[in-house]
């Protein structure tokens, strides 16, 4: 069988083994696998799947949508979902046990609302802005979100929550002004009568900042073996972009190549030609400035990436149509990793990964499904 043109292989085992890893970091909270944005670009049914047989008992998405399609695929586990446009209709999600967050009066107003139609108690934690400024109540508003939840019958407070800024950037004062923050917010809601779980961490924190680990830590990137931090962590990259030789041709020395012509050959070399691009996720802007891992060593992308393919400068090296190309990797042989793709393209590794859910590149697991 052909193998395909381009696809990402998801290695479960390595998801597994670093849920189980943070799980353990955070040993005296649960924790919560993020699987919003289908799974980062992993596949979010899969990955839930997995990341509750390695420890964790909450998933988190973003919207609602993603919330349900995990319900729809037998994920029973806990879920909460923390952003969605106004007017959502909340009433299935209450209705299938989903947890829903709130960061205003207006929010919770139309959670109780879902809850009086699907005839039963909602499930929310409210969203406290602690500094990020984004998502979450501002705390001149807080106390009237505490008192309101806290007078909605049909509405349970689960727990208290909010995001942090700057947590990869270890030390920053930030960071504990926004705990600070946090621990005003919490005793608000005390004082309102409620007795809610607290929320805070995300991979950063879960890494670097044990005492903010509270009942529930929300690591994302890490599940999927990217560290955030730039300090040692026992995770494995657990996607591996691969693609295939389609041709190879000798060329002689002055041969420019690709679209613009922005690369020349300087001596007879072998080209091959690797059968994905920018629509499937090779950002363009590393034209000329990637390589790629084949037959056990790297080689330069040379030219600009087009559309649906790269041409790969591979010297003298020996290589043949049909081989295997890995773009990115877990870099444990050498290969290239998201994060290298990252630092040369001036982004983050989470946008390489979650840029590989694409309907043009198929999927792939390996490890115990
Ligand atoms: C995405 C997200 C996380 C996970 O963040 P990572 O940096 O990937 O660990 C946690 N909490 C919230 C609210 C998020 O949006």
């Amino acid at each position: 069988m052909a193998a395909p043109r381009a696809e990402v292989v998801i290695d479960l085992d390595h998801l597994r083994h670093n849920v189980a890893h943070l799980d353990a970091l955070a040993a005296d909270a649960e924790t919560m696998a993020v699987v919003k944005a289908d799974g980062y670009g992993h596949g979010a049914v899969e990955v839930a799947r997995a990341a509750l047989e390695a420890g964790a008992t909450w998933l988190g998405s973003c919207s609602l949508a993603e919330a349900l399609h995990l319900r729809e695929h037998g994920l029973t586990a806990p879920v909460l979902a923390w952003l969605d446009p106004p007017g959502t209709d909340y009433a299935p999600g209450v209705a299938r046990g989903v947890d829903l967050s709130a960061s205003s009066v207006r929010q919770l107003a139309e959670i109780s609302a879902a809850a009086t139609r699907a005839g039963r108690t909602a499930r929310v934690h409210l969203k406290v802005d602690t500094g990020l400024s984004r998502n979450g109540c501002p705390p001149a508003d807080w106390p009237e979100l505490v008192e309101r939840a806290a007078r909605t019958p049909n509405v349970e407070v689960h727990a208290v929550w909010s995001h942090l800024a700057v947590a990869d950037e270890i030390g920053h004062p930030a960071t504990d002004a926004q705990a600070e923050r946090f621990d005003d917010a919490y005793r608000e809601a005390r004082a309102a009568g409620l007795d809610p779980r607290r929320h805070l961490a995300n991979s950063a924190a879960v890494l670097t900042r044990p005492d903010l680990h509270f009942d529930l830590v929300r690591p994302g990137i890490a599940v999927y073996g990217l560290n955030p931090v730039p300090v040692p962590a026992d995770l494995r990259p657990v996607m591996t972009f691969r693609s295939v030789v389609a041709l190879t041709k000798r060329v002689p020395a002055g041969e420019a190549v690709s679209y613009g012509l922005t690369w020349t050959s300087k001596s007879d070399t072998t080209l091959a030609l690797v059968t994905a691009g920018y629509a499937d996720g090779v950002p363009r802007a590393l034209s000329n400035r990637v390589h790629v891992w084949l037959n056990g060593r790297r080689h330069p992308v040379v030219g600009r990436v087009c559309m649906d393919q790269v041409v790969v400068d591979c010297g003298d090296h020996p290589v043949a149509e049909g081989d295997e190309v890995v773009l990115f990797g877990t870099g444990a042989h050498g290969e290239p990793t998201a994060r290298e793709w990252a630092d040369t393209a001036g982004t983050i590794d989470y946008e390489i990964v979650t840029g590989m859910y694409r309907p043009r590149v198929v999927r792939t697991y390996r490890g115990r499904r």
